[in-house]
């Protein structure tokens, strides 16, 4: 390999420091893999399962049983799981627009919203909540907790109707929220009012801990099928999962009014999506070993990155923050340069639709844009703070840190 000694070195060194976190992500994986195998073998799943259908789809037993599985292994009632959801938002968006009606108040715990979701929430004249009469508030976290008291006082204040929590950092220097905290903040929630819904917007978030958040009492939640759950394979769509009522509100949103979660055709195979889950857990637990591999290795370079080395991570970003616009591009530059496809491209910062800031991203992946393969993004902003993310085998991760730590090393010399 074309790696000086002093790169492989120190890469070397890094991966007997993250050992035994290492061993705590393999334990989970396993955990994950036995959940997702019994699923399988439940549902009994057979090759007939993965058949296209064309129309309106009546009685598609690839999509139904898809979307059992998903229930099973959220532990939850039911599942919407779809390729003809566009991306994590637009699940997102089916999951809000399926519950909230005009009037209702609804509030974010976890602090601003994910870019993405910010006009869908209160954008002006596009259709959104607040142009249907929906009202928003947003607590923000204190030093990376839920802000109990702030929570207690508006929803003593008020009736909420929901509220939602993002597992995943978004474009924050903040830590994800881990299953435990999800756990006790239900609780809390509940305890002041019983019948408030409470959802999630899941990216990033599967199959890194043992439980989902509807196993520890979240009434629903939505993600993206080109994040960790899609394992690589599933070439788009999006899930949402929940309590049944709640589902069936959200299936009369995904289609009609009078129509629901009954139909919806996909004349093409469902295979990679059921392939793509049950390598979902070891492709995340890869994307995570990638994730530590970079903290270890970017925190010897001198670079501050989130999460710190000695917690666990509870989704699989890699947060590194760089000290100019120009290190950060050239470091996004090197993560396009270490992909299988498109190599050869050089990404620059553009206005990418629904973000406020021009982003850069490297995406070389074999399914466009999907962040469970690695990439890396930023909006241009400061702090200069690159989101790395993804690794479909560890062994690609580790390379892509060989030729990052390299291009530093070669700079400063
Ligand atoms: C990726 C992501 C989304 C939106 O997903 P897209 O598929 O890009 O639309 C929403 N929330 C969070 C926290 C995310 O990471």
């Amino acid at each position: 390999m074309n790696f000086s000694n002093e790169v492989i070195e120190l890469v070397k060194k890094c991966e007997q420091k993250a050992k035994a976190q290492f061993e705590r992500v393999e334990e989970i994986a396993l955990y994950n893999q036995n959940k997702v195998l019994t699923a399988f073998q439940n549902n009994r799943v057979a090759t007939r399962h993965f058949s296209n259908t064309t129309g309106y789809g009546y009685d598609d037993i690839g999509r139904d049983t898809l979307s059992k599985l998903f229930a099973e292994i959220f532990n939850a009632e039911d599942a919407i799981v779809s390729p003809n959801i566009v991306s994590g938002t637009h699940a997102l968006t089916l999951m809000l627009f399926g519950v909230l009606r005009p009037n209702d108040n609804f509030m974010y715990i976890s602090g601003t919203p994910y870019d993405t979701l910010r006009e869908v929430i209160y954008g002006d004249n596009i259709g959104s909540l607040k142009d249907f009469g929906v009202n928003f508030e947003a607590v923000e976290l204190v030093n990376g907790e839920f802000d109990k008291p702030t929570i207690k006082e508006k929803m003593t204040a008020k009736k909420m109707k929901m509220v939602v929590i993002q597992r995943s950092r978004g474009y924050e220097w903040r830590d994800a929220l881990s299953i435990e905290k999800i756990a006790d903040i239900i609780k809390f929630v509940k305890s002041i009012d019983k019948d408030v819904i409470v959802a999630l917007d899941n990216c990033y978030g599967e199959f890194v801990e043992t439980l989902e958040p509807t196993a520890v009492g979240a009434d629903l939640l939505a993600g993206s099928m080109i994040k960790n759950i899609g394992g690589g394979l599933a070439p788009t769509g999006g899930y949402i999962v929940g309590n049944k009522d709640l589902i069936e509100q959200v299936g009369y949103r995904l289609t009609a009014p009078s129509i629901g979660n009954e139909v919806g055709s996909y004349n093409s195979s469902y295979q990679p999506f059921y392939q793509g889950l049950f390598l979902a857990p070891t492709v995340t637990s890869n994307a995570i070993k990638t994730s530590i591999l970079f903290g270890y290795v970017f925190n010897e370079l001198g670079y501050k990155t989130s999460p710190s080395l000695d917690s666990n991570c509870y989704d699989i970003i890699r947060s590194i923050q760089f000290n100019t616009a120009d290190e950060l591009i050239k470091f996004i530059q090197t993560v396009q340069f270490a992909s299988p496809i498109d190599s050869y491209v050089t990404p620059m910062p553009w206005e990418m639709p629904g973000y406020q800031d021009d982003v850069i991203m490297a995406a070389g992946t074999f399914v466009s844009g999907a962040s469970i393969e690695l990439s890396a993004d930023s909006p241009i902003r400061e702090p200069y703070i690159a989101y790395l993310q993804g690794g479909l085998t560890y062994e690609h991760g580790k390379l892509a840190v060989l030729m990052c730590a390299s291009e530093i090393l070669k700079q400063r010399k």
